[in-house]
């Protein structure tokens, strides 16, 4: 229909045009004008009326004169207006006229000069049109054809209504469906238009016309056609794909068979199991490529399997021992298994010293020994050595002539472990030897192994060298060890201490300390909450007396490890002790009548005549030896009576007093000696039961010699506490302290520490054995810790009343 419009529009213009040169037309007489309209009628029934417009618009003539006159439209007006000035033919709208809807066809008039003149309207009804629109009704069943002209104006539709009606393509809220290239129309869906469901909207445009020609079909129309064309097609679909799987069921069966076996052989293999190629492997065709393949790696795979068994195998063999002579010959088999060599040699740094060690295995391996040496030299400074013929061997390990190679190939690599050379693994063939990348590679695994192997050898013998040492020192001393653990057990107990405690180290060992050795203290001593230094002499049941240090083990971490304590044999000094005393005992009475003469006539000198300067210094000096002197002879007979147990007071001490009476007595002499002397007594101390005199002179001993080996030490501090039963009074001060090895002897009658800076203090070396007789013989103990350096503290413990003795 689209391209029918322009035919049925130039078919018009054209009968039009046959006049518009018609001179008749232009002519005044409109009896002349309408004969040729009627002529032009009656050419073409289509036109309902034909009109002669005037330049000035005005009519002049018409036909058919059926009616008195006629008047034209607005849009003929326009039309008209137009045509005139640029005389080319035009088209008015439709619009309603006479009753009816007219399309109306203008053409010039043109006169002789071709000057348009006038203009010759025909009116054509819309029943002509509507011929066009005939063909379109129908052809998609229950659609519409209507035809738009180029102002939107509907100019034919079978509904009358419709007619003069706007329509236009909507711009948006349409969906717009491609149309095929050859028939340039455009389709889309649309929920306006001219029904109320939805509908498919199509229309063309010609390029060369200004009509629109449009149909529109109800989608339920499109749909069942849609359906008419699909279900045919779909049988088709159906029938192709049912084709198709029936033959790839066929051909599948092909493909899938071999493919199952593959999988089934692969389960067989994961489980384990062997697997025979099949049938399929003859095939030339892809499946059979796919097989092969599959044998191939079926091969390597289990190639990769048995040197990973034998690394696996050769590795828990080497990692269970820590002997060389049970894990090299491992590693040796090892290597000769996965590579079939004729033998195997090792050469290793001997982990104990002396030479080293040489290992071989295979039937060829004692044949190969001769080679060791040259190969350890050459592989001191070469990463492997890859020799395949013999001229290769003599040449690379620099042979004598004489000397024949024993076999004709061999590989060595060398051992290193902390990139130190440990030594040598090598292996030799039989024929020439071509090495690939496996075999190297496991003889490079297997040699790591070997080079742990010895590295843990090294280690051991080190560690086990150190361990014998320290039991060869344990064992050889003659001083008594005991070590216990963190939870009092016996960790380690040394010939010596077993000898003294009648025990047998096997059966104690880890044991509780307490069920093991009777000795209290010393189980107090090592068991004790506290973790200073404690020492006590410790007498036996024959006789004996041991001096028992006890400390706490804490590593350089700060932990605790335990306890230890080194009993020394000192029963040799306690009889020295013993002879000193009984010395003393004799000496010291008759020692002193003769000083008291010596003062007394000395002081005399003086009454007989005066004496001159130089006398009276000698005078002055012999007085101070003689109360030197006196002042030992007190200290020995104190110590003589103290010793022998006489005189003892049962006084009330009140512990805090005490110490401040001292304090206050010593100040002055502390203060003039640069010491500032404080004391400290925690509240919980209470009062003991002892002689007063002789506590007081055993704290002042400790006091007097502290000022006297510590002056100018700054603070002195003396303090009382109490715990288990006992009051611990201790002396602390800031000075030069005292090494560790006179410590044990301190309390000695008579010994004096011989250390630089005190030599030159005066004493007797019997303040602390005091100290000691006048403690224990209130049933207490006397003690010093010191560190050289750092100030030394003395304690004296004194047993509450009810413990008494029991230390
Ligand atoms: P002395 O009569 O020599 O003082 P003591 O028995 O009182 O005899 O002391 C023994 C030794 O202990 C002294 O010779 C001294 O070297 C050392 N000594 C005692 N007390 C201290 C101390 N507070 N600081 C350093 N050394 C001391």
């Amino acid at each position: 229909v689209s391209t029918e419009i322009p035919n049925f529009q130039a078919q018009l213009q054209n009968l039009l045009m046959l006049y518009n040169d018609d001179d008749t037309l232009l002519n005044d007489d409109t009896t002349e004008s309408e004969k040729s309209l009627q002529q032009l009628f009656r050419i073409n029934p289509l036109f309902r009326r034909i009109i002669v417009v005037g330049e000035d618009q005005d009519i002049s003539a018409f036909y058919p004169a059926d009616v008195d006159s006629v008047a034209l439209t607005e849009p003929e007006q326009t039309a008209v207006a137009r045509v005139l000035t640029t005389s080319t033919p035009d088209i008015a709208p439709a619009t309603t006229r006479e009753d009816e809807q007219v399309l109306s066809f203008i053409v010039p008039v043109l006169d002789e000069d071709g000057t348009p003149q006038a203009a010759l309207v025909g009116r054509v009804p819309r029943l002509s049109i509507e011929n066009l629109i005939v063909g379109l009704q129908g052809t998609v069943g229950k659609g519409t054809g209507f035809i738009v002209d180029e102002n939107g104006y509907v100019i034919a539709h079978p509904d009358t209504v419709y007619l003069l009606s706007h329509w236009a393509p909507p711009e948006e809220n349409v969906r717009h469906i491609r149309t095929v290239e050859t028939e340039p129309g455009v389709a889309y869906q649309s929920w306006q238009g001219q029904r109320d469901g939805r509908e498919l909207v199509y229309y063309v445009t010609e390029a060369t016309h200004p009509w629109t020609v449009v149909i529109t079909v109800p989608y339920e129309v499109v749909l069942s056609l849609a359906l008419s064309i699909g279900a045919p097609l779909l049988l088709v679909l159906v029938l192709v794909t049912a084709a198709f799987y029936t033959n790839l069921m066929v051909l599948g069966r092909d493909i899938t068979g071999p493919i199952a076996d593959l999988v089934a052989a692969s389960k067989t293999m994961a489980a384990g199991g062997n697997w025979t190629p099949s049938i399929h492997d003859q095939r030339d065709d892809e499946i059979g490529q796919l097989s092969q393949a599959f044998v191939q790696m079926q091969q390597s795979i289990k190639k990769r399997l048995n040197e990973l068994s034998l690394l696996l195998g050769v590795s828990h063999d080497v990692s269970t021992v820590i002997d060389l002579n049970q894990g090299m010959p491992a590693i040796l088999r090892g290597a000769l298994r996965g590579t079939g060599a004729a033998g195997a040699r090792a050469v290793v740094l001997n982990p104990s010293g002396g030479y080293p060690l040489t290992y071989g295995e295979g039937p060829a391996a004692d044949a190969m020994a001769i080679l060791d040496r040259p190969i350890m030299t050459r592989l001191r400074h070469a990463s492997e050595l890859m020799l395949a013929t013999p001229n290769q061997i003599r040449a690379a390990l620099e042979l004598d002539k004489d000397i024949a190679p024993p076999l004709p190939s061999l590989l060595a690599i060398p051992l290193h472990s902390h990139d130190r050379f440990q030594g040598i693994l090598w292996l030799g063939y039989r024929q020439p030897h071509s090495f690939d990348l496996t075999e190297r590679n496991l003889l490079r695994t297997l040699a790591s192994q070997a080079a742990v192997l010895v590295e843990n050898a090294h280690l051991f013998a080190t560690a086990e060298g150190g361990r014998r040492r320290l039991a060869a020192v344990l064992a050889s001393t003659s001083d008594a060890v005991i070590v216990t653990d963190p939870t009092e057990r016996i960790l380690l107990i040394n010939r010596s201490a077993e000898k003294m405690f009648d025990l047998d180290a096997s059966h104690v060992s880890g044991r509780p300390v307490a069920s093991v050795i009777r000795v209290k203290d010393l189980v107090d001593a090592l068991t004790g909450p506290d973790e200073i230094v404690r020492n006590l002499e410790i007498p036996t049941g024959d006789g004996k007396t041991y001096y028992a240090s006890v400390s706490t083990i804490i590593s350089n971490e700060g932990r605790i490890y335990g306890r230890v304590a080194v009993l020394h044999d000192i029963t040799h000094l306690k009889e020295i002790d013993d002879m000193k005393s009984e010395f003393v005992a004799t000496v010291s009475h008759d020692l002193r009548s003769p000083l008291t003469f010596m003062r007394g006539y000395t002081t005399m000198l003086p009454m007989i005549g005066e004496l001159n300067e130089k006398q009276q210094d000698y005078t002055d000096k012999i007085l101070a030896g003689i109360d030197q002197m006196a002042q030992l002879v007190d200290d020995l007979l104190d110590l003589g009576r103290i010793e022998a147990g006489v005189d003892l007071a049962h006084e009330e001490i009140e512990i805090q007093s005490l110490l401040s009476d001292i304090a206050t007595e010593y100040w002055q002499h502390a203060h003039l000696n640069g010491i500032k002397l404080q004391v400290e007594v925690a509240s919980e101390v209470s009062t003991i039961t002892g002689d007063m005199a002789l506590i007081r002179q055993a704290v002042a001993n400790l006091v007097g010699n502290a000022i006297k080996y510590a002056p100018n030490s700054g603070q002195m501090t003396l303090r009382a506490e109490q715990a288990n039963g006992e009051v611990v009074i201790s002396v602390k001060d800031n000075g030069p302290g005292i090494p560790q090895r006179d410590q044990m002897r301190l309390f000695e009658k008579f010994y004096r520490v011989k250390q630089r800076g005190t030599e030159k203090v005066k004493g007797s070396g019997l303040g602390l054995a005091i100290v000691k007789s006048i403690v224990e013989r209130h049933g207490g103990r006397a003690w010093c810790h010191s560190q050289r350096g750092q100030g030394a503290t003395f304690y004296i413990s004194l047993p509450l009343p009810g413990n008494n003795g029991n230390k």
